[in-house]
């Protein structure tokens, strides 16, 4: 394994990074006339804490790991985007995603100008663990990973990842945005073990905030501290922090519990129609459904203002609609219009 330091691109290694007012002078009170502020009071007229700490020590009591081993972003998207930007020099070195998975690890390289090699999931959406090693040369420094994975819902064994995790010469990025939907545990929990290991979660999926647009990153404090550099000096705003803050002193669980078991409802009732040719075992919260033609069913489903996701332009999702599970009542609604559908087009075979 190289170790981190040789990974990070050398303008990223010996970049002076921008200090703030607020970096220079951490007391609370004081007279502040270092920051070209309104002084006139209005609960946003000073800077924010451009590190975060009060939300950080929050996330950090919830997740159980250290402020410093913690990233918060503009969403997921920024921890993404700010992997290509300290590990890989444009033009040069490339990264490995799945296929298929989220797409904004793809857009997120072609902005940085990064090659992306996307290696296919087996037909049965499990991890080809030897192709994505056989993908990786010298110039390879990423590999994205996202568990349970979208679109396809499932989780991949702990096993199969570690054996990327420490096969790999690079970065290991695991992208676990629906992990409070699933039956295994976070990879949190080796996260010391492994120095090349970024966990990203995000507070947009089940800690239901994905308008305040904040977005969570895990690893060493090493990798942290580039992070920490490169990002925009106050990239999470005052607002959304306090909003953030409040929101997660509420009981998830509950939300997180009620999902779970609309998703078993959902898939159970989807089951017995003749027009869904598969169901695939979901740990998020969506399911991925295999439909005879994707594109009249989301069609009709569009007709009487449902709207799920065609997938089925996406490599080894042909026919594909993904779910995503609503309130109990959203998904009766789900279920009768599918089930309409089933039933005019058994008519029509007649
Ligand atoms: C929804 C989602 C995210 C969340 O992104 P945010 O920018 O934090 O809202 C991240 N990764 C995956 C795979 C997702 O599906």
């Amino acid at each position: 394994m190289k170790d981190i330091d040789s990974l990070v691109r050398p303008n990223i290694a010996k970049l002076t990074p921008y200090s703030t007012a607020r970096d220079e002078y951490k007391g609370e009170i004081g007279v502040f006339i270092d920051a070209n502020e309104n002084p006139f009071q209005n609960g946003y007229n000073r800077y924010p804490d451009p590190r975060q700490t009060e939300l950080k020590k929050q996330i950090s009591a919830i997740k159980n790991v250290p402020v410093e081993n913690m990233f918060i972003g503009n969403g997921s998207d920024e921890a993404i985007d700010l992997c290509f930007r300290i590990f890989c020099n444009p033009g040069v070195d490339n990264a490995i995603a799945i296929a298929p998975s989220y797409g904004m690890y793809r857009v997120s390289a072609d902005i940085n100008d990064v090659e992306m090699r996307e290696v296919r999931l087996n037909d049965d959406f499990s991890l080809p663990v030897e192709r994505l090693l056989e993908a990786a040369d010298e110039h390879s420094k990423l590999m994205f990973l996202c568990s349970p994975n979208n679109p396809s819902g499932n989780s991949f064994p702990f096993d199969e990842m570690l054996a990327l995790i420490d096969g790999f010469n690079g970065i290991v990025v695991v992208d676990e945005a629906y992990i409070d939907f699933a039956s295994q545990p976070s990879l949190l929990t080796v996260l010391g073990e492994h120095k090349n290991l970024i966990v990203m979660q995000t507070l947009s999926k089940a800690y239901g905030m994905a308008a305040l647009r904040l977005g969570l990153a895990f690893a060493s404090k090493e990798i942290m501290l580039h992070f920490a550099n490169v990002k925009y000096p106050y990239n999470i705003n005052l607002a959304g922090m306090q909003q953030a803050y409040d929101l997660l002193k509420r009981d998830v669980k509950s939300e997180v519990e009620m999902i779970k078991s609309e998703r078993a409802r959902v898939a159970e009732a989807l089951n017995g129609m003749s027009n869904i040719k598969k169901i695939y075992p979901s740990d998020a919260n969506f399911i991925l459904v295999k439909v005879d033609d994707a594109d009249t069913i989301y069609d009709r489903l569009i007709e009487q203002k449902i709207i799920v996701r065609n997938r089925t332009r996406v490599v080894g999702c042909k026919d594909c609609l993904r779910i995503t599970i609503g309130t109990p009542e959203e998904n009766d609604k789900l279920i009768e219009e599918l089930s309409k559908i089933d039933n005019s087009k058994s008519r029509i075979i007649e």
